[in-house]
């Protein structure tokens, strides 16, 4: 089909996360508060909020609600952020059958705070639970765990540009049985923690190793799905990559190594001389960012096409050489928007200096999450 990258159809995760959400107000009451008995001293949250790191602490409250077969979801709560008792053989640590979430709650100028696209994390999070042989959680679970834990913790969300509280939803299997198959006992949970820019020194460029040898996913399997698994068979080759000198590593599909899939937790764009830009096609090997979902439909509202395809590597190394390939850059709600420096192999090694474009995408849509342009899309949702 004849696609000039301007039309935009949406995917079943932009359309269910396009649905109305009840106000926070009404979602509030889905959790029962146990209000932390000791929150964090007003001395120690004022060193932890003047020095923000990507995931190292976490606010005073956090959200629990159980599953088990034939009752559903019972028992929610916000209870204070603490360890919390797990059988040893509890499944997720034997068979690793969990999914989990990444979004952000940021504070507006007035002081009111919002977060991107719940509903779209919501869908994904049941997309994910699905193919991992887990329970969907209701959307306004979801929403209400978000809702009772930032409104609990609201001083732990941050005010400088660039910072945020990341919240983390996840569901586990908990029940403690050996054998193999879905787990009867589930366990969700969801924790929050502020933090300032995901890679310190800002829009940096990156450099990107890119694995011939090792790949997150495969067809047929869970690349799809935001689970831990992927994310392990990630480390390695991210290990390999660092040792080599460079930043992230960069997956080729598993079926023919040698079309550019994504990083380890994060999509990727290329843009073109002409002003074009391209990005992997969903393939179902490679999971539907909810940032990649944003830029292109941003992207095209501007008039700057924008085309999801199968890309060759070597392709596209060739069109980096010959200048007809400007910028890449690499998304993902923890970093935003990365610009790509540097790009390398076994058998190539190339440099794309430009950064501009890339960063206009960035101000865009940080515009947008942080209240300082208009939200045409309804992505924001108010919390506080
Ligand atoms: C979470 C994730 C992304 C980015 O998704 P966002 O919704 O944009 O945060 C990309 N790739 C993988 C493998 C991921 O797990």
């Amino acid at each position: 089909m004849a696609n000039d990258g301007l039309q935009h159809t949406a995917t079943d995760l932009e359309e269910r996360g396009g649905l109305a959400l009840p106000p926070a107000a009404e979602l509030r009451g889905r959790f029962c508060i146990q209000p932390h008995p000791n929150p964090t001293p007003e001395t120690e949250w004022k060193q932890v909020m003047s020095e923000l790191k990507f995931g190292t602490r976490f606010s005073d409250h956090m959200a629990v609600a159980t599953w088990t077969s034939g009752t559903g979801w019972h028992d929610r709560q916000v209870r204070p952020f603490g360890p919390i008792e797990l059988s040893p053989a509890a499944a997720v640590l034997h068979y690793g059958q969990e999914v989990f979430e990444g979004l952000k709650a940021y504070r507006h100028a007035d002081g009111s705070v919002w977060t991107f696209r719940p509903a779209f994390n919501a869908a994904r999070f049941n997309a994910s639970a699905r193919r991992m042989g887990l329970p969907e959680l209701p959307v306004e679970d979801f929403v209400g765990s978000i809702v009772s834990v930032v409104q609990a913790d609201e001083r732990f969300v941050p005010r400088d540009p660039g910072t945020s509280l990341y919240l983390r939803p996840f569901m586990f299997a908990s029940e403690p049985f050996l054998g193999v198959r879905p787990a009867r006992e589930i366990t969700y949970m969801m924790i929050a923690s502020p933090v300032g820019p995901y890679f310190a020194n800002g829009l940096a460029p990156v450099s990107i190793w890119v694995t011939r040898k090792y790949h997150r996913a495969g067809p047929g399997g869970t690349g799809a799905a935001k689970t831990g698994g992927n994310y392990a068979s990630s480390l390695l080759p991210q290990e390999v990559a660092a040792e080599r000198g460079f930043d992230q590593v960069c997956f080729l599909d598993a079926a023919t190594n040698s079309n550019l899939e994504e990083l380890g937790g994060m999509n990727v764009f290329i843009v073109r001389s002409d002003g074009r830009v391209q990005t992997p096609r969903l393939t179902g090997t490679i999971l539907e960012g909810g940032t990649r979902s944003a830029i292109i439909r941003m992207l095209r509202d501007h008039g700057t096409p924008v085309t999801e395809e199968t890309i060759a590597i070597d392709r596209l190394i060739a069109d980096i050489a010959t200048g007809d390939v400007v910028e890449m850059f690499a998304c993902g709600t923890a970093a935003v928007v990365t610009p790509i420096g540097h790009l390398a192999s076994d058998d190539f090694d190339v440099k794309l200096p430009q950064t501009e474009f890339t960063q206009t995408v960035y101000d865009r849509l940080v515009s947008i999450q942080n209240g300082l342009a208009p939200d045409p899309y309804g992505w924001t949702y108010r919390i506080v």
